[in-house]
């Protein structure tokens, strides 16, 4: 439990009914730690999410309403009342809620794994299993993958539609997530609208395509709430372990900061985390690539895959393939019997001792086989789809 959190709790349990006390107690925790206490103080009392900006409001209006209530019913009125009636009554946010002794939840809460609202890890869980998952991966040296989500907008989803609304679509897209995912994957939900899924012996490429499904699936989910309509988006930053970082705080950040881009970049997307500032996929090739010249003569070339980028393709090769060539190249994909089939054109050599590095780039990708790589290669490179059936 964050110190904040664990700071709130100790002052409500020793809270005894003194409002004045515990006011101060707050305001000294503002004075000190920032407005960060008020969505933390309103999470412990309703296990409502809100940022620090609604939250101050929602606070200051709570300590209004108490003040009307006094003057109403000509008595004092707890705080803790106030809070209650307040989300019943007046912001209607809470609906059914239940009562429960402060302790008992934080017990509870404590040896919980699940999140309430969405029935996903929650992140307690989710900080465990990613430990877990780079201790494991480093002694296998293998390696995995995750994807850190956002919702898009949804502080203005929750302003017009409501706080349920908001409610319901976070359930509806955590569905999404669980329907998705295969069985050996953990979604979690790491904080407010915030989803993140852990993706064991998963390369760059394959969380790319499940992350895009995910999001195509959540651009066309119909959600409707009090007889209203409305859609949701979600953006998300993929990022590797260890290609990308070596640790789970520096892999939390590479996520973030492709979550970042994907944002910057207009949202309802997915961005691959890169060092470089072109848009550029690393992937670990998990097996050879054949390379042909698209002449009849020319021998298939086994040659190893080194890096993408969105203009191209960097390969080893034992033999040179000569500046302007036209060549087809066959990756495999684990998810489909066929492989992908790229066309593309040499575009720089570099002699080393026993290999070539040959830039290609990309001309055109097949898609015929119907493989979500092809198509997820595609879309996220800027390549042409085709349906190259000639032989080649
Ligand atoms: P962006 O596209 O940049 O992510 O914009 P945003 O509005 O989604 O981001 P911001 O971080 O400003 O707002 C997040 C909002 O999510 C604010 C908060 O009230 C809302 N939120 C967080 N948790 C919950 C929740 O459990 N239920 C509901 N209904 N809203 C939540
Ligand atoms: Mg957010
Ligand atoms: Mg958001």
């Amino acid at each position: 439990m964050s110190d904040l959190r664990q700071t709130i709790v100790d002052s409500l349990n020793s809270y005894s009914g003194n409002d004045s006390d515990l006011l101060e107690t707050i305001q000294d925790l503002v004075e000190k730690e920032g407005e960060k206490v008020y969505p933390t103080l309103l999470n412990v009392l309703t296990h409502l999410e809100f940022d620090a900006h609604d939250a101050k409001v929602n606070w200051q209006r709570i300590l209004a309403h108490r003040d009307l209530l006094q003057t109403k019913l000509d008595r004092q009125v707890k705080l803790i009342t106030a809070v209650c009636d307040y989300f019943c009554e007046v912001s209607q946010t809470l609906t059914t809620p239940t009562m429960i002794e402060l302790e008992v939840f934080e017990e509870t809460r404590k040896h919980s794994h699940s999140d309430g609202l969405t029935g996903l890890f929650n992140r307690r869980f989710f900080d465990e299993a990613l430990e877990g998952e780079i201790n494991r991966v480093q002694r296998y040296d293998g390696s995995f993958s995750i994807i850190f989500f956002d919702l898009d907008h949804f502080k203005n989803l929750n302003d017009t539609y409501g706080h349920q609304a908001g409610d319901l679509t976070l359930k509806r897209v955590a569905e999404i997530l669980i329907l998705e995912k295969r069985t050996e994957d953990l979604a979690c939900r790491y904080g407010g609208e915030e989803l993140v899924l852990i993706l064991p012996e998963t390369q760059k490429i394959n969380a790319l395509v499940i992350a895009e499904r995910i999001r195509q699936k959540v651009e066309d989910l119909d959600l409707v709430f009090d007889g209203k309509s409305f859609n949701v988006t979600i953006s998300g930053g993929v990022a590797s372990f260890p290609t990308d970082a070596k640790n789970t705080k520096s892999l939390l950040h590479a996520s973030d900061v492709a979550l970042y881009q994907a944002k910057e970049s207009g949202r309802n997307r997915i961005f691959l985390h890169s060092t470089n500032k072109r848009h550029y996929i690393r992937i670990d090739f998990a097996k050879d690539v054949q390379i042909k010249k698209v002449d009849q003569e020319s021998e298939q070339i086994t040659v190893q895959g080194k890096n993408f980028s969105s203009s191209g393709l960097l390969l080893e090769s034992p033999v040179l393939i000569e500046i302007g060539a036209q060549v087809k190249i066959e990756l495999s994909d684990p998810s489909h019997d066929k492989p992908i089939t790229i066309k593309a054109q040499v575009a720089r050599v570099e002699k080393f001792d026993a290999h070539y590095d040959i830039g290609v780039s990309f001309l055109e990708i097949n898609d015929t086989a119907g493989s979500e790589i092809a198509q997820t290669l595609a879309k996220n490179l800027g390549i042409p789809t085709s349906q190259i059936n000639q032989k080649v």
